[in-house]
């Protein structure tokens, strides 16, 4: 059988949805719901991110442990 599978996002882009265009990096609160429990980034069917937020929001995360504000991953 080869069928297609279509997976549905269940969520709607979060920040789509509260009509922003990036995060601020000090904005940790926000960042970490795009990140599990260890500190990795979550891939975008779990956080129903849009290709351009879930960018922004990567890039952003990667900036913040540059500057100490988040941890890296397994810490
Ligand atoms: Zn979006």
């Amino acid at each position: 059988m080869m069928q297609k599978q279509q997976r549905k996002y269940p969520t709607e882009c979060m920040l789509c949805a509260e009509k922003l265009q990036e995060i601020p990096m000090q904005d940790t609160e926000m960042l970490r719901k795009f990140m599990s429990g260890q500190n990795k980034i979550l891939p975008r069917r779990k956080t129903g991110a849009c290709a351009k937020h879930q960018r922004t929001v990567a890039l952003e995360i990667k900036r913040a442990r540059d500057m100490g504000i988040l941890r890296f991953r397994g810490q």
